[in-house]
């Protein structure tokens, strides 16, 4: 196997079976574009802004065992259960194994609590209730009313540093990656797609890249980027706020042992606790803006978990924009690939073949996603490649800023080159 920095890389195929443009620098970009060539594609990914600057490093950070989701649906526990698993092999640099604790404040959360459990355990989530008092000597700031206390194996990702690793391997592996590079077209001819035309932003030049399959990873973007293949894709971007204060209060990811709500999960993220989240639809992602009375309503219920919250230092509030999918026309016919995330083959769809839309998902299960995505692709070309990612260590993050001298010339930053057609 060849190393960077001594790290095992999945074996490169020899042969390309094509060249692939993923829009979308997102975790979930990241992780298909390393899928890509690890599985024999040649891959170029294109982001607007800086990696990770749209949903991906705006989130809570929490590694989901799938505890929060057992209740309402086993199969997402237990895929988010399984990639915990994985990540911990493959990048557990990105990951604090702190463990979560769902704590019950009414006598109605107790009645939960025991569905809850039977639930994370038929999900293969290792769920055990502690006794109160043992919670409140791990966890001082927790409410001291608590009634029942289930601890999960939650834990906290960090949401730079996990897509990295993905960025970092890719690119060693050969796959180019452009960024401040926007996609203003998706381009076609006879019905099959035929690459992108972006513009560099720092420069405005547009020149267009060539591409035998699309695949846009743009999230709660992604209804606008189908629009600039002529496609209509109803995605409803549906913001949501997180409040943090200036110091890490709890040990653990704190859950409010009910239904999942608003304003139920504080997540220690470095130095800070995170409450999150709310959430509302927009139309467009890139105008949302807090609102005021989030900030109070997050602080109360954060309060209700951990009282000291609301006397903590408030350290900031932001929002984050996750993709409804729409209920009509092209998603409802999109293909399912999770239970909670859809790629769409938009050859069946809208008879654009080779491009394909990823909606939905977790940053948690970032790989998954990716894999049942290059699953797709392979179908679409008609090539026998397997998966390797859930075997392969990644890269560590830090070796996305020691480009290796292949890379250097088409590293991140706004494109210098002359070439107005960029071919794999
Ligand atoms: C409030 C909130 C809290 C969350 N908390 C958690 C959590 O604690 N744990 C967890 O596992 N998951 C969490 N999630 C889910 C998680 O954040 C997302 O699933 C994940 O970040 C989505 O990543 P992505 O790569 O699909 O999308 P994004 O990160 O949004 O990436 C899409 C990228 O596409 C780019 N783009 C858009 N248009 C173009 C264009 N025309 N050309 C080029 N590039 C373009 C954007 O700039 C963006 O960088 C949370 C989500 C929200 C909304």
């Amino acid at each position: 196997m060849p190393s960077v920095n001594g790290a095992r890389q999945a074996p490169v195929p020899a042969r390309s079976h094509g060249h692939v443009v993923v829009i979308g620098g997102g975790g979930t970009g990241g992780a298909i574009l390393f899928d890509l060539v690890s599985r024999g594609f040649t891959a170029t990914l294109v982001e607007r802004g800086e990696l990770t600057s749209g949903t991906t490093g705006r989130h809570h950070g929490q590694l989901h065992s799938g505890a929060r989701y057992a209740v309402g649906d086993r199969e997402i526990a237990r895929e988010c259960m399984e990639e915990v698993r994985i990540l911990q092999r493959i990048a557990p640099e990105a990951l604090e194994m702190n463990y979560g604790l769902f704590v019950a404040l009414t006598q109605e959360d107790v009645a939960f609590g025991a569905e809850f459990i039977d639930a994370c355990q038929e999900a293969t989530i290792p769920a055990r209730e502690i006794p109160v008092e043992r919670a409140l000597a791990m966890e001082p700031h927790l409410n001291p009313a608590i009634r029942m206390a289930v601890q999960v194996p939650d834990g906290t990702i960090d949401a730079w540093r996990l897509p990295l690793h993905f960025f970092a391997s890719a690119r060693a592996a050969g796959a180019k990656i452009k960024t401040f590079t926007e996609v203003v077209e998706v381009t076609g001819a006879n019905g099959s797609v035929t690459g992108v035309t972006v513009r560099n932003r720092a420069t405005d030049e547009e020149y267009h890249i060539s591409a035998d399959l699309v695949v846009s990873a743009t999230g709660a973007w992604a209804g606008h980027v189908a629009a600039r293949a002529g496609i209509d894709l109803p995605v409803t971007p549906a913001p949501g706020t997180m409040v943090a204060v200036k110091k890490r209060l709890n040990n653990m990811v704190i859950s409010h042992l009910h239904p999942a709500g608003d304003g139920d999960i504080i997540v220690p993220q470095r130095g800070l606790s995170i409450v999150g989240s709310t959430q509302w639809q927009t139309d467009d992602p890139d105008t949302v803006t807090v609102p005021a009375d989030d900030i109070t309503y997050l602080t109360g219920r954060a309060a209700e978990l951990m009282p000291v919250f609301a006397d903590t230092p408030f350290h900031a509030a932001w929002s984050a924009s996750r993709p409804l999918a729409g209920s009509a026309g092209t998603v409802e016919d999109g293909r399912k690939l999770s239970r909670d995330f859809l790629a769409i083959d938009h050859g069946r769809n809208d008879a654009l073949s080779g491009f394909i839309s990823v909606i939905g998902g977790k940053a948690t299960v970032l790989r998954a996603m990716a894999e049942k995505t290059v699953d797709l692709v392979c179908e679409l070309v008609g090539v026998d490649q397997p998966c390797r990612t859930a075997e392969t260590p990644l890269l560590p993050h830090r070796a996305y800023y020691q480009p290796t001298p292949a890379s250097r010339s088409d590293a991140s930053g706004p494109d210098n080159s002359r070439t107005r057609e960029v071919q794999a």
